[in-house]
């Protein structure tokens, strides 16, 4: 049975015995050009689930700060994930941004996705080519065939993210400076990043104005800095935000040395195991320190 199928008869399923009281899946939008996401909360209505290379969203950005919001419509959601998806669900968990019982998580075995929605398929996105996650973990249920990857223990960025990452301190700070300059400060990175999930963005404080609000050079770099940082330890790699900067900044190759960093430094890579401690929120007494001196 094609994975489809499966997919629209679990959520029958699930809604037909009032397990669920809906299902967050992908849809048709934009006569079929698109997929985006969509809500069935009527049995007759699965068949407008479909899942394909062109599943591009992270719908587990339905699981984080809009968990409240989701929780006040529906009493108990099941969403779709695929394997990298179902990552940040994980990081979600272990920041209590939803109540995993309260949940059913779908996840589909996944091959890869397109870099765009465009029919001129192009090269698979990076986090495609080093996926440990084809088939999901950490979900209820499993749809579709694939074998169990080997998880990724370290993380291994781009050669693009190498070859920027072993450029002299001068230039990176060059390439940067010019690269977030283009900040238009739109923050369509923050609202598509199912982990930036604070309820108040420092970027939005006023009292104090911690960082200006207009898009000049000095504001857009401390936005993307302190954002940087806000997600290190915590990104687990989807690539959503670089997908939705309009101005096609390369936000994955900072969050590709960030998460090499904390893979090399604190022997952890973000969305494996819901009951790890990130490495942000505890200490060793015997810590080397040596990255701060
Ligand atoms: S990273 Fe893996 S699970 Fe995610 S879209 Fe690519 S192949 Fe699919
Ligand atoms: S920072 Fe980007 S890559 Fe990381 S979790 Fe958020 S959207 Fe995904
Ligand atoms: S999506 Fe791109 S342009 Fe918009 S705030 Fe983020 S980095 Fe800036």
């Amino acid at each position: 049975m094609e994975v489809e199928e499966k997919l629209r008869e679990l959520a029958k399923k699930l809604l037909d015995s009032k397990e669920v009281d809906v299902v967050i899946g992908y849809g048709k939008v934009h006569d079929d050009r698109r997929r985006g996401p969509v809500f069935i909360t009527d049995p007759a209505d699965v068949d407008k689930l479909v899942f394909d290379e062109r599943c591009l969203n992270n719908l587990a950005g339905y699981l984080n700060k809009r968990y409240k919001l989701l929780k006040a419509e529906f009493d108990r959601p099941a969403v779709v994930l695929k394997g990298c998806d179902a990552k940040a669900a994980v990081g979600l968990i272990q920041e209590s941004q939803f109540t995993p019982e309260d949940v059913i998580l779908i996840g589909v075995c996944c091959s890869g996705v397109v870099p765009d929605y465009d029919s001129s398929y192009g090269e698979r996105p990076f986090k495609c080519q080093v996926c440990d996650v084809h088939r999901p973990k950490n979900v209820a249920h499993v749809i579709g065939d694939l074998p169990e990857d080997e998880p990724l223990l370290e993380y291994t960025p781009s050669e693009e993210a190498t070859e920027l990452a072993d450029r002299p301190r001068e230039e990176r700070y060059a390439f940067w400076r010019a690269e977030l300059e283009r900040c238009i400060r739109c923050y369509a990175c923050r609202a598509v990043c199912p982990l930036c999930s604070c309820e108040r963005c420092i970027a939005d404080s006023n009292q104090p104005q911690w960082i200006p609000t207009s898009g000049h050079e000095i504001g857009s770099w401390s936005w993307n800095i302190i954002r940087a940082f806000h997600l290190a330890g915590r990104c687990i790699g989807c690539g959503e935000c670089a997908r939705a900067c309009p101005v096609d900044i390369p936000l994955d190759l900072l969050n590709q040395h960030l998460r090499k960093i904390v893979s090399e430094r604190f022997g952890y890579v973000a969305g494996l195991d819901p009951e790890a401690k990130p490495p942000l929120i505890t200490f060793k007494e015997d810590d080397a320190e040596e990255f701060i001196r």
